[in-house]
């Protein structure tokens, strides 16, 4: 699936590109396909030529400064937990994206990851994670939209059970060679179907994440919810915002509003 391209691009210099898409006040302009294939770093697009030993060398140690610079960027913009820093610093993040992309890949921007869904934005990930996890040790966690399986990589860093499902086929598989490639496959269980029924199977889950906007969080997933277990979504259609819900008893749930954010949609049925 992957082609070769140049050189991986990571060079010292590429702070201010780092810092660029950092939005103040923690909104996001999260999964939004805009402007990707746009005039990226024209490293990316350079021919392959002096590609020698060296830069394969320089490309893990290239990789692990950039996303140091990038956690360093969400401990900025108010990421605390460092279970869910140390999981972000541990994936690698541009091998869940096109090789043509991994330029960007620390960048605090969705990128396209094909069938026009997108990876999250870094922030949303971490600012998801951190809230569903807040106060509690997740045993066993949901994830509605796996896309290319890196939210799911994430998790799987400090969450024993984790469940993901994904509607598009062709993104289902993208993300089961992702996760495998990073030998998570075992450790992150995934599902081929429409994750807004979830699991009943295997629920109760003590946090579930939705990585698409609704207009509506569907019922189903908060009856999948343990007591004392977090939901969090982004709801709306053109204005959306993460909502943070917590069941609190049989038929209780809290619920409240966080950032305005901007997600792909949520949809129902499968696409093969
Ligand atoms: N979690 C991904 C983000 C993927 S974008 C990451 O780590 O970056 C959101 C994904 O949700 C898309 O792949 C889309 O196909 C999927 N999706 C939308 N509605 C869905 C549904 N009802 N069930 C499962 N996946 C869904």
């Amino acid at each position: 699936m992957r082609k070769p391209v140049a050189p991986f691009p990571f060079a010292s210099g590429t702070t201010n590109r780092f810092g660029r898409s950092s939005l103040g006040g923690g909104v996001s302009a999260a999964n939004s396909n805009t402007r990707v294939f746009g005039p990226g770093n024209p490293a990316s697009n350079a021919p392959l030529v002096g590609h020698h030993r060296s830069t394969t060398v320089n490309l893990g140690l290239n990789s692990e400064r950039s996303r140091g610079m990038m956690i360093q960027r969400l401990r900025n913009q108010g990421i605390q937990d460092e279970r869910v820093l140390d999981a972000m610093m541990a994936v690698p993040r541009h091998m869940f994206v096109d090789e043509g992309l991994a330029s960007r890949a620390y960048e605090d921007a969705a990128l396209p990851i094909g069938h026009s869904q997108t990876i999250s934005q870094p922030w949303v990930v971490a600012r998801m994670i951190s809230a569903v996890c807040e106060n509690r040790v997740p045993v066993k966690v949901l994830e509605v939209g796996a896309g290319c399986g890196y939210q799911a990589a994430v998790l799987a860093q400090f969450i024993k059970e984790v469940h993901a499902v994904e509607r598009i086929r062709g993104l289902y598989e993208l993300a089961r060679e992702h996760l495998r490639a990073q030998k998570l496959i075992g450790r992150v269980r995934l599902t081929f179907g429409d994750g807004m029924a979830g699991l009943p199977g295997i629920a109760p889950f003590d946090a579930i994440v939705i990585a698409a906007a609704g207009i509506k969080i569907p019922q189903a997933l908060l009856e999948q919810l343990a007591i004392g277990g977090r939901l969090i979504a982004p709801e709306g259609t053109t204005a959306q915002r993460l909502i943070l819900i917590e069941r609190t008893g049989a038929a209780t749930w809290h619920r409240e509003e966080l950032e305005s954010v901007r997600f792909v949609p949520l949809r129902p049925g499968t696409q093969s």
